[in-house]
Formats: structure tokens, C-alpha cells, sequence
């Protein structure tokens, strides 16, 4: 637990995107912003994952998906919306079979702007989740130590 904040593993899921931004997701992980570097792992086992990423929103046949992700992550975890659709529907907000943005099923702890979100701006969010993951962290850690 002491290097979570070094090592964090990370779940993509693509609610409902066009794809533009997963392609930004991917592009954090080519060489150019290798965020490997810095000890992210990409995983797909969301028991092994303490943030979740996604992109686009929500709809009805993802709804329970998502939750089911979020609920099978270990707690503390935290959870970055990526782009406009995931932080509040966006381009598609107005469709018949779009509820909204991630957090209509979700607690979000980061939203990351633009259509598509830059890679700079998805790892600038990352980094910002990586701070509250450590203050979820500590906290749990007290509350531990009260029992
Ligand atoms: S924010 Fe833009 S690029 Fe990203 S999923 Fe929505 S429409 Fe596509």
C-alpha cells in the first residue's frame, strides 16, 4: 500500500465514445508520453485497478456495466471521466439512449475536458486522481486505526 501512489494500475473502459478519446488513452501509453515511465500499468482486471479511466457516456445497456466495474474495484479507487460525453454526455447529451455523463451511476473524483481530451490533459487528470487516491488512502488508513 505504501506505493500505491507510485505504481497505480489503471481500467480503460469505453462507455459509449466515438473513439476519439480512447485513441488519446492509447496515445498516453505509445512512447511519446509512455506513462509507463512513471510506474501506470495499464490493466483489465478492475480487481487489480485503482483508477478507473472512461470514455463516453452513459447509455442503457452500459449503465450496469459500469457499475459492476466500479464495485469490483478495490477500495481506495478513484475514477477519471475522460472528455466531454464521459463528464456530462456531450455531443450526444440530446440522444434518445444517453442518460448523461459517468457520474449518473458513478462518484467521479476527475473530470478531464475536450473533445477529443488531449493526452497532456488525460495525464494532467491522472496525476491529479493519483492526489485524491493518496488522501482516500490516508483516510482509510485512520479510520483503520480508530476501530
Ligand atoms: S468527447 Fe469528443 S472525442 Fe471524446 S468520445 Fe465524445 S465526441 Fe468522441
Amino acid at each position: 500500500m505504501a506505493y500505491l501512489k507510485k505504481s497505480p494500475w489503471l481500467l480503460h473502459y469505453d462507455a459509449s465514445s466515438c473513439n476519439g478519446c480512447d485513441i488519446e488513452v492509447l496515445a498516453c501509453l505509445t512512447p511519446l508520453y509512455d506513462v509507463e515511465r512513471f510506474g501506470i500499468i495499464n490493466t483489465g482486471n478492475p480487481k487489480h485497478a485503482d483508477v478507473l479511466v472512461i470514455t463516453g457516456g452513459i447509455n442503457e445497456l452500459n449503465r450496469q456495466v459500469v457499475r459492476n466495474i466500479y464495485n469490483q474495484m478495490p477500495e481506495p479507487r478513484v475514477v477519471v471521466a475522460v472528455g466531454i460525453c464521459a463528464s456530462s454526455g456531450g455531443v450526444f447529451r440530446e440522444c434518445y439512449n444517453i442518460a448523461g455523463g459517468v457520474d449518473q451511476v458513478i462518484p467521479v473524483d476527475v473530470y478531464v475536458p475536450g473533445c477529443a481530451a488531449r493526452p497532456e490533459s488525460i495525464i494532467d487528470g491522472i496525476v491529479q486522481a493519483l492526489g485524491i487516491l493518496e488522501e482516500k488512502r490516508t483516510k482509510m488508513k485512520e479510520q483503520e486505526a480508530q476501530r
